[in-house]
């Protein structure tokens, strides 16, 4: 059982119309702690007649949100905001309980989760139309921002928290309700903002959360109910492909933030201490289950064996262990799915001739732990090089220049996040623009921030959170011609 100041944050009930419910069916499921497997807790399992209770709810509430001023709605977002901080040290024990990453991490994405709040409450006051010159005496041309409508969120286990308040944030801000659908396997998070939002002074209705084990038939209702006119999707290119032809009958708005294969790019002329911290941390952090995690780390032929040796030493460094013990670098992977993928990878390529410099195999402590792994001799054809890993295993390629990196890190139908690290200023330049994604890290391992647009290109997705962007995915365009005689 988790050990909190405000214990009510804990809810095991869906969040519908402002009220907590039992799902129609009465069905529950249990939310576990991926350190030990323990039950944490067990809440509502929705059911299709629940999601549609949540869209009336929301759509049935529009009216009166959108109709509050801007400068209104960011009053009860700066006290959503308020509240988040008050209880961030509640709220990180909820998402290590549930998702297992290091308790200072959780930390971190509570205080991420709580900028994008803050950010949003002040931009939604910036929902700029434009006055357009006429094309004749006659008329004037306007264009005014209006809330796209009832929203839904689907999001992703690996930032159970800030993945929700980066969408529902700007949607708020906009003047749009939100239905939350969060992962089967992290839905406590959610649940607990939707109690920060609602003692913040968020109306009835226009918040929503709506859990459930199995998310098909949930879903399905999220995605086709006509009610509906935005889809804001985090999660894996094979569901958000099937969740856009879902939205497609009923034309629905989208945005899809998707899987990645992330190149890091090491040039032999880069400050390398730098560059192996960046490693360190977008490989590492959160166990190498982010979307943006350097899957992919391309280290220049001239410098490669020395690299090797200087991460491999770091990645033993580091500790494994519960997310709740201080000393943990690295937790739990977070199910046994995910566990029995990234040994398949590893032993695949280990099988095909990969060298382990580290790690290699399931940790000691047993359960969903695996060591802090680097290998190198990978080749670019094997699984592990064209696959999303989602752990703690970093992979090294070798490459000969420029144009051979470039070459290699565009060859992947994604292009969510790249790295780049060189001292050469040109250099940054024709590589960074070479490189076919929706955001690069140059000389940096770190980049996220609610200020700048987030998002990726190819089969990695499509939209942007975070900037004035992400503001945009939740307003429509108006145009109105006014003659005026
Ligand atoms: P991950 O690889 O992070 O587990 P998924 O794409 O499987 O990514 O899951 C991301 C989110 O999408 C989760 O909330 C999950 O429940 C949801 N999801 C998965 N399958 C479906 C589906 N068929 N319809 C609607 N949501 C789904």
């Amino acid at each position: 059982m988790l050990d909190l100041h405000d214990s009510a944050l804990v809810r095991d009930q869906l969040f519908i119309g402002g009220g907590w419910r039992p799902s129609v069916g009465g069905g529950r499921f249990d939310v576990v702690d991926p350190s030990d497997g323990s039950r944490i807790a067990t809440i509502a399992d929705a059911t299709r007649a629940d999601a549609v209770a949540a869209i009336e709810a929301a759509s049935a509430a529009w009216a009166g949100w959108r109709g509050r001023t801007a400068k209104e709605r960011a009053a009860v977002l700066l006290e959503l905001h308020r509240l988040i901080l008050h209880h961030a040290d509640d709220l990180a024990r909820i998402v290590t309980a549930e998702m297992g990453k290091p308790l200072r991490e959780a930390k971190g994405e509570i205080l991420s989760g709580a900028d994008y709040v803050q950010w949003y409450a002040e931009e939604g006051k910036r929902a700029y139309g434009e006055v357009i010159p006429s094309h004749v005496a006659s008329m004037r041309l306007v264009v005014i921002k209006q809330p796209v409508g009832v929203s839904v969120a689907i999001t992703p286990w690996n930032f159970p928290f800030s993945t929700i308040a980066r969408k529902v944030a700007p949607a708020l801000a906009a003047g749009c309700p939100v239905v939350v659908k969060p992962a089967e396997d992290t839905p406590l998070s959610g649940l607990a903002l939707a109690e920060l939002a609602s003692r913040a002074g968020v109306p009835d209705g226009i918040f929503n959360v709506v859990t459930s084990f199995d998310p098909v038939e949930v879903g399905h209702e999220l995605t086709t109910n006509p009610l509906v006119r935005k889809v804001s999707f985090t999660g894996s290119t094979e569901v958000g492909r099937l969740l856009m032809r879902q939205s497609a009958d009923t034309i629905k708005k989208g945005s899809f933030e998707l899987g990645g294969n992330a190149p890091f790019i090491v040039f032999d002329d880069a400050d390398l201490d730098l560059a192996l911290a960046g490693t360190m941390v977008s490989k590492y952090r959160n166990g190498g289950q982010t979307c943006i995690c350097a899957n992919r780390v391309f280290v220049q032929n001239t410098i490669i064996d020395e690299f090797a040796e200087r991460l491999a030493a770091a990645a033993r460094s580091l500790s494994v262990g519960p997310g709740d013990d201080d000393a943990t670098d690295i937790g739990p992977l977070i199910n046994p799915d995910a566990f029995a993928k990234v040994n398949r990878l590893v032993d695949d390529a280990v099988d095909r001739g990969a060298v382990v410099r580290t790690g290699g195999r399931p940790h000691s402590l047993g359960g969903t732990f695996y060591e802090p792994t680097v290998l190198t001799h990978v080749r670019p054809e094997w699984s592990i090089a064209n696959e999303e890993i989602f752990g703690p295993v970093a992979t090294l390629f070798s490459f000969d220049d420029e144009a051979d990196v470039i070459e290699q890190a565009n060859a992947t139908p994604y292009g969510l996040a790249a790295y780049l690290y060189t001292r050469d200023n040109g250099r940054v330049w024709r590589v960074g623009e070479a490189l076919e994604y929706g955001m690069v890290g140059i000389n940096t391992g770190v980049f996220m921030t609610e200020v700048a647009p987030f998002g990726g290109i190819k089969q990695s997705g499509i939209g942007h959170e975070g900037g004035h962007e992400g503001l945009a995915e939740f307003l429509e365009s108006k145009y109105l011609a006014i003659g005026i005689g």
